[in-house]
């Protein structure tokens, strides 16, 4: 719980998708490692920063995709 500036927080990160990212402890891990849309998220109770993990990553891409599941073929 931090509300204060971005800056004056510990950097914790949660996925939007699962309970990933306990073990992050920087932004620039957090890119590392495959991590995308990562967001200020203060308002958060587990983590100051949310964002999507690479193992949702994929799955996360494809609800944002509508349709491309079905071939036309
Ligand atoms: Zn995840």
């Amino acid at each position: 719980m931090c509300i204060q500036s971005e800056h004056g927080c510990p950097f914790t990160l949660v996925c939007a998708q699962c309970d990933a990212g306990d073990h992050i402890t920087s932004y620039d891990q957090a890119l590392a490692e495959g991590w995308t849309r990562i967001e200020f998220a203060p308002d958060l109770p587990m983590a100051n920063y949310v964002g999507v993990c690479p193992d949702c990553r994929e799955d996360f891409e494809g609800l944002t995709q509508d349709g491309k599941s079905e071939r036309p073929d």
